[in-house]
């Protein structure tokens, strides 16, 4: 039978899968023999099989019951004991962090009895029955399920009896009130008593805790990080350490680093005699963690001395939860801390120069994502006519402008309409989560950088300002004033800066970020300061370290530019269709549509000398690089006139209709196609209208040729689209090799140029032996082979249906975002193992948009592709990405 229960002695760090990430840091931090109050850990196991069974597994109560016994002895009270009871706090704790999506229980093992002794031993009846106002309001909240709102208008109403609206001034008979009043609506809200027994307590917060997985908010959460939905949380029973017991005690957060600049030094919230949830529910503002060494020195020097035991242990910045009882500093929490995308690179170099790491580690520690979060634009340095409302805490960096919405259900709504929104609220709870998903950023009156609403927009990579509380903001009136007198309602548009925390009436420009600039080559790492060099310092290990090489998409000389001054060692697609849209987009309506060889070539004729001039630009800005140019692969539909606005013109029109318009009707119609996208395109067009090919091709080597008189170096490849059958390829190649010789004869100039064929239909992959003897290259077109593999129209079912797919969890993540490995994946391999086969040495290659994405570059380099091809702003992203994958 498996393990169910680990006590905190047993465990250790690197068993998050099994104790969660909170119960797997406890277990470390008790074995480095730092003051953890004494606990134990329920599995993630004990989980699965409660959501999968809907019961605990047999032997866990056995279990629980041992661990129970060997703390109770360990402190030397029983749980609940009415004399002097033992107290703990039961906490939720998944493998990934899920910040406040997930229950806790705290103060379990009180009743209208132990209340007595702990008023006893702690010398203190307010603070007892404070405690159990707690107890009752959570468990009534988390266990039983009751709304909320109850509880906090009772609170309300006892501080109002008070005079007051202060918490600090209620004293304990108004807690004794209080409890009474709990358990009365516990009893009306639940149907039944609150549990006095400390066991049934402590057993039902357990099942409390499995059950939370399956909240709403966090599924929510978990789509969103893309964190897996059958992991399940383990559960930690810890005995309880008060952070309330007076001025004296109190609970904090802290980071080892700036989690929001990476910058070194004490950073962090202090709330003086207050209880954990206090803080990190940004209900009361907290102070600086440095004021602590004047609260309480000693406590202080010794929270910094763990500290550095810490990071240098984990060897990465650790975020801590800590509470001081009556002078004695204890730890509740720690966990490679968050960090944004600037933070990430810049102490993955501090760490780097301290010695902790070396460089692979380093390029371990950032992402792709990351890199691609500080290329986005940011605010104009110099902002002009624009009136700042106020300044609060820069919570995640980024820029966003939007209208401001008060609600989480304001937001969605506005943002389905396709509208920017900055979410407003006072302060943020797990509960706005969909409108923290839907707004560009989030800005709050309340709470500091480890509130709710700077903890979760970090990990989202969105921009937050919070604890601006200058503001007045007004949820219910749909408005917030600022200093000044400025009101700003829902709709009104706003900017807000997470990187200084500023906060503006309207819309401020935005300007590039210097990591592009740097890409671009108008900024050395010298002058781009210390995220510059960060990032140049992990890119050049990144290159060097890539098996992988990184082309781009490109079908222009400016974007092939800038793809070649961003890194790319060539161009993997040019997709020669994208040449022809706009005013040209005629000239091949009239090929397709013509009725006979005079009218075909006149269209060709025309459509030649613009191909060769764009293909010139490209060579020249890829010189000395590989471009491969795709013959033209138009679902033919984008190139028709619309068939029913052109029907509703004839109709229209009657017997006087426009005889132009009757004959392209009658071809519009005679073309046209059920489903375009398995129509007439790629090679098929090629074959059935005589000329298109042998024009491109024509045109690929008279600009090559030309461009070697001119002393370039160009390296065409010449793709074919949308092979199924080694045949096709065939034809068309024979026709290229002698449309090269003759252009070589013409110019005196010879042409090298490889043939060779993308994989995009899944019986191209399942025939590459056949294909690869006729294909000097293969470029995997995994947006097609996503299409086909599936039977996914990729023009329609991500709008249609994919959202609910991915609710039901039937794929974590659109399988045209990230390739899927199983199926499409699956494909590739095989596609990669026969061609090799029949053609060692074969060059292979990927130019779908999976080309760019984190996840699927590692995977082409598990199977051992020569490059990735992808769009020219993500070529970093992939550079980075390719470097990491071969660490
Ligand atoms: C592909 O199908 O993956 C591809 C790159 O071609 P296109 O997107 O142009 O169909
Ligand atoms: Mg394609």
């Amino acid at each position: 039978m498996p393990k169910f229960v680990y006590d905190f002695t047993e465990g250790n760090k690197d068993l998050k899968d099994l104790l969660g990430g909170k119960g797997a840091n406890l277990a470390e931090m008790t074995n480095l023999g730092l003051p953890v109050p004494p606990g134990f850990t329920i599995t993630t196991e004990a989980c699965r099989h409660y959501l999968e069974h809907g019961n605990l597994p047999e032997g866990l109560a056995d279990e629980v019951n041992a661990h129970l016994a060997a703390l109770e002895s360990a402190m030397g009270k029983k749980l609940g004991q009415s004399d002097d009871p033992l107290l703990v706090s039961v906490r939720s704790g998944a493998k990934f962090s899920m910040p406040g999506m997930m229950e806790t229980v705290l103060n379990v093992g009180l009743n209208d009895e132990s209340v007595h002794g702990l008023a006893a031993q702690a010398g203190d009846e307010r603070f007892a029955w404070d405690s159990y106002r707690r107890l009752i309001q959570m468990f009534g909240k988390t266990v039983l399920d009751i709304d909320g709102d109850p509880f906090e208008d009772a609170i309300e109403e006892a501080k109002r009896a008070r005079g007051s609206d202060q918490d600090a001034d209620l004293v304990a008979d108004d807690f004794k009130r209080l409890v009474e009043r709990f358990k009365a609506i516990v009893r009306e809200q639940a149907g039944r008593d609150f549990p006095s027994d400390p066991r049934e307590q402590m057993d039902l917060a357990v099942k409390a805790v499995f059950d939370s997985w399956n909240a709403d908010r966090a599924i929510l959460y978990r789509r969103q990080e893309r964190i897996p939905v059958d992991l399940g949380t383990a559960v930690n029973i810890c005995s309880m350490v008060f952070g309330n017991l007076g001025l004296d005690s109190g609970t904090g957060v802290a980071f080892t680093r700036d989690p929001a600049s990476g910058q070194q030094g004490v950073y962090g919230d202090y709330l003086q005699n207050a209880q954990g949830e206090d803080v990190v529910a940004g209900i009361r503002n907290t102070v600086p963690l440095k004021e602590l060494e004047r609260i309480d020195k000693a406590s202080y020097d010794r929270l910094l001395e763990i500290m550095e035991t810490l990071e240098n242990h984990y060897r990465d910045m650790c975020d801590i939860e800590f509470t001081i009882e009556r002078g004695k500093l204890w730890m509740l929490q720690t966990r490679v801390g968050k960090r944004t995308a600037a933070a990430a690179f810049r102490i993955a170099c501090q760490l780097l120069d301290q010695g902790l790491i070396d460089m692979d580690e380093a390029a371990r520690r950032v992402t792709g994502d990351q890199l691609a979060q500080l290329m986005f634009p940011r605010f104009a340095s110099r902002v002009d006519g624009v009136q700042k409302l106020t300044k609060g805490m820069n919570a995640s960096p980024g820029a966003a402008v939007g209208k401001a919405v008060f609600t989480s259900a304001r937001a969605v709504e506005f943002a389905e309409r396709g509208e920017d929104v900055i979410l407003v609220r006072r302060e943020t709870n797990p509960d706005d989560l969909a409108g923290m998903v839907a707004a560009k950023g989030v800005l709050t009156s309340r709470g500091g950088k480890t509130s709710h609403a700077a903890v979760v927009a970090r990990g989202m990579g969105k921009t937050c300002v919070c604890g601006a509380e200058e503001l007045d903001v007004d949820v219910r009136n749909g408005h917030f004033t600022a200093p000044g007198g400025v009101t700003v309602g829902e709709g009104d548009v706003i900017s807000i800066d997470g990187s200084s925390g500023d906060v503006y009436l309207g819309e401020v420009p935005v300007e590039d970020s210097p990591v592009v600039r740097y890409f671009e080559g108008e900024l050395t790492p010298e002058d781009g300061g210390d995220l510059v060099k960060a990032v140049d310092r992990i890119m050049k290990h990144a290159d060097a370290r890539a098996a992988l090489k990184v082309r781009a998409n490109s079908d222009n000389p400016e974007d092939s530019a800038r793809a070649r001054r961003f890194g790319a060692a060539g161009i993997g697609l040019c997709r020669t269709e994208h040449m022809f849209l706009g005013d040209r987009r005629q000239l091949i309506e009239k090929l397709v549509l013509a009725e006979d060889g005079a009218e075909r070539q006149a269209a060709l004729d025309a459509l030649e000398p613009l191909q060769r001039s764009d293909f010139e630009g490209i060579f020249e800005a890829m010189d000395g690089l590989p471009v491969t140019i795709r013959l033209i692969d138009p679902p033919l539909h984008e190139f028709l006139p619309d068939i029913t606005e052109l029907s509703v013109r004839v109709a229209l029109a009657g017997d006087g209709a426009d005889a132009t318009d009757r004959r392209l009707l009658e071809a519009v119609n005679r073309l046209h196609e059920q489903n375009p996208m398995l129509g007439l395109r790629g090679v098929r067009l090629g074959l059935v209208i005589p000329g298109l090919f042998a024009m491109q091709v024509r045109a690929i080597a008279e600009a090559a040729a030309a461009r070697r008189r001119a002393g370039g170096d160009p390296r065409p490849e010449i793709m074919i689209p949308l092979v199924g059958a080694v045949q096709e390829l065939e034809a068309v190649r024979d026709e290229a090799r002698g449309i090269l010789a003759s252009v070589g004869e013409a110019t005196g100039v010879d042409v090298p140029a490889l043939i060779g064929t993308m994989i995009e239909l899944p019986r191209a992959a399942l025939t590459a032996g056949q294909i690869a003897e006729a294909a000097e290259f293969f470029s995997f077109g995994t947006n097609d082979l996503t299409q086909t593999t599936w039977g996914f129209s990729r023009d329609d079912v991500e709008a249609a249906f994919f959202s609910r797919y991915l609710e039901l969890g039937i794929f974590g993540v659109s399988p045209f975002e990230t390739l899927d490995r199983e199926g499409v994946g699956r494909l590739v391999r095989i596609a990669a193992e026969e061609g090799r086969r029949a053609r060692p040495g074969i060059k292979l290659g990927i130019c779908g948009e999976h080309g760019g994405d984190p996840d699927s570059v590692h995977f082409c380099h598990e199977v051992g592709l020569d490059y990735v091809s992808c769009s020219p702003f993500r070529i970093p992203v992939a550079r980075l990405e390719a470097g990491r994958a071969a660490i």
